[in-house]
């Protein structure tokens, strides 16, 4: 989708720091970051939020958690928040679905 800014990445056209990718999902770091460790999970492919992953390719979901896992494990001890904002409300601000990895320090909770 050409219009879509994580296609874009993911083909290449913008620049992103990578951390990891497989022949299924892509990872960098997030542009503005609210943590110490914060990473974008992103399936290569173009699917709207993370129930759409689900649906269509859950194989691809679980890929998405091992690579968020991994570079959690290396990069602060597998202690880390996996966040889906799914819609606007929610905080969704680019719609292709990726997994906000988050760590590196003590985390609060305030969603709100
Ligand atoms: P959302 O708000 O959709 O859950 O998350 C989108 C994330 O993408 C935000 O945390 C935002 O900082 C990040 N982002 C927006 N534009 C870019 C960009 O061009 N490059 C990178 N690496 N991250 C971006």
């Amino acid at each position: 989708m050409t219009d879509c800014l994580f296609c874009r990445i993911v083909a290449g056209e913008i620049p992103a720091d990578i951390v990891a990718e497989t022949d299924t999902v892509i990872a960098f770091r997030d542009i503005a970051p609210k943590a110490p460790l914060h990473v974008l999970v992103v399936p290569r492919s173009h699917l709207e939020n993370v129930a759409e992953v689900a649906a269509a390719d859950p194989k691809l979901l679980a890929d998405m958690a091992a690579l968020a896992q991994g570079i959690a494990d290396t990069e602060c001890g597998g202690q880390y928040r996996w966040i889906f904002n799914t819609g606007a409300e929610a905080g969704q601000s680019v719609f292709h679905a990726h997994g906000h990895v988050l760590g590196g320090a003590p985390l609060g909770w305030e969603p709100a």
